[in-house]
């Protein structure tokens, strides 16, 4: 297992004591759905934004992995699952894409602004037409001089509604398979750009999600992250960041349940036992541990040797189904063991299970990562 140092356990502690005032009124700002404007401002002073970017933009400098241990550490003590997500969002939709593959020109211009978290950020790359299937997205560029024109609509966009900075993905030539995507840095007040309300959903009500139009959207040439063609290894590293650091927040959401879990199971009696005793209920919890171990390990090493350069095609996808899924195990175990309680909204079990079914599907579903595994193994699939 990693071993953390001391640096690392004072950095973690630095932020510890924002993690409950950043969650305070969660199940009524969860009710209410909608960024909760207040707690994003507390996120901001709380310098969490800044981690991963460096010092010349106003950043921390950290790297990924001391990133993510801070992450953890947020996961474990905010209750508010939806603003977690929306700090995820934050820190990988166009910060880390900027500071890998922008110009020096755009780094400075947006760079201050997405570390302060003033400039809120969002990237839009699912469409109607292309979901788990990228390349299959209506969303076109073509070049006018020095500019290229945007149009298309795109769907679920995390942070979409109160976005000022959007990366969006278009196809700039469907003939190049995946060298003909591009990604553009978007300014909302571009004219053309049209960002919709606050999209009900099931879970993650606190991280607004919303659709985009644009129309004739005209964005200079400087304003694309790479080159053209290269959006495909744009989104290659902005999804193992996002994966990475949304999926280390719930291994310490995890924690947190079943800390919580073993508490109640110790405590609460039945038939003059503690519940803990009988072996069907201990054994959903000794479940709980197993799932958010593996899911620790399998982010951390994944994470390290991403960063060292080897190729974690596989390793990300397993990470990423093993923490999706045993979240969703967990929260409903959760609510399980707390009974009839577990289901009243009052503790934040259903919640907690709500937002907990989302992993599933972003950051590409379970089958498109299981669809990764079996190509790495040389599984062809008879139809993708
Ligand atoms: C909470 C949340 C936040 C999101 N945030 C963003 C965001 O910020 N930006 C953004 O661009 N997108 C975002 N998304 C969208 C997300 O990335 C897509 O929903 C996801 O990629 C799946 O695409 P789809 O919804 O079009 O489903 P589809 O691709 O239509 O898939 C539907 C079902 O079919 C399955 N399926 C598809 N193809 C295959 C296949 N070949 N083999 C087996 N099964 C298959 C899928 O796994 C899924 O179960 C978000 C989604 C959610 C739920």
């Amino acid at each position: 297992m990693y071993e953390w140092s001391e640096e690392h356990r004072e950095l973690r502690a630095e932020f510890a004591h924002w993690y409950e005032t950043l969650g305070e009124g969660h199940l009524e700002a969860d009710r209410d759905s909608g960024l909760p404007m207040r707690a994003w401002e507390r996120v901001r002073a709380s310098g969490l934004l800044r981690l991963p970017f460096h010092a010349e933009w106003g950043g921390r400098g950290l790297d990924l992995l001391s990133t993510m241990y801070v992450l953890e550490g947020l996961g474990e003590g905010c209750r508010d699952g939806g603003l977690c997500f929306s700090i995820c969002t934050q820190i990988v939709s166009a910060g880390i894409p900027l500071q890998r593959f922008g110009s020096a020109e755009l780094k400075a211009r947006h760079l201050p602004g997405i570390c302060d978290g003033g400039t809120i950020t969002a990237h839009a790359i699912t469409d109607p037409n292309g979901g788990s299937d990228v390349l299959g997205m209506g969303m076109t560029a073509k070049p006018d001089g020095d500019d290229w024109i945007l149009d298309g609509d795109k769907v679920f966009v995390t942070n979409g509604p109160v976005a000022d900075l959007i990366v969006v993905y278009a196809l700039t030539d469907a003939s190049l398979g995946p060298f003909g995507l591009t990604a553009f840095l978007v300014e909302r007040g571009t004219e053309g750009v049209l960002a919709g309300a606050d999209v009900p959903k099931m879970g993650l009500r606190t991280s607004p999600l919303g659709e985009l139009s644009l129309r004739g959207c005209r964005v200079p040439a400087a304003n694309v992250l790479g080159r053209p063609g290269m959006g495909f290894a744009v989104l290659d590293h902005v999804m193992r960041w996002e994966i990475l650091c949304s999926f280390i927040v719930q291994v310490g959401a995890m924690q947190h349940r079943l800390d919580r879990c073993v508490e109640h199971a110790t405590r609460r009696r039945q038939f003059g036992r503690p519940i803990g005793s009988f072996q069907m209920v201990a054994d959903q919890i000794v479940d709980m541990k197993i799932g958010v171990e593996t899911s620790r390990r399998w982010l951390y090493d994944a994470a390290e040797g991403f960063v060292r350069g080897r190729d974690v095609t596989t390793d990300i996808a397993i990470a990423k189904v093993l923490a999706s899924e045993a979240n969703v195990k967990s929260a409903l175990s959760a609510v399980q063991i707390f009974g009839g309680r577990g289901y009243l909204t009052e503790t934040g079990l259903e919640k907690d299970l709500r937002d907990a079914v989302g992993g599933t599907i972003y950051s590409g579903t379970s089958e498109m990562q299981r669809i990764r595994i079996a190509r790495m193994l040389g599984l062809k699939e008879s139809q993708t």
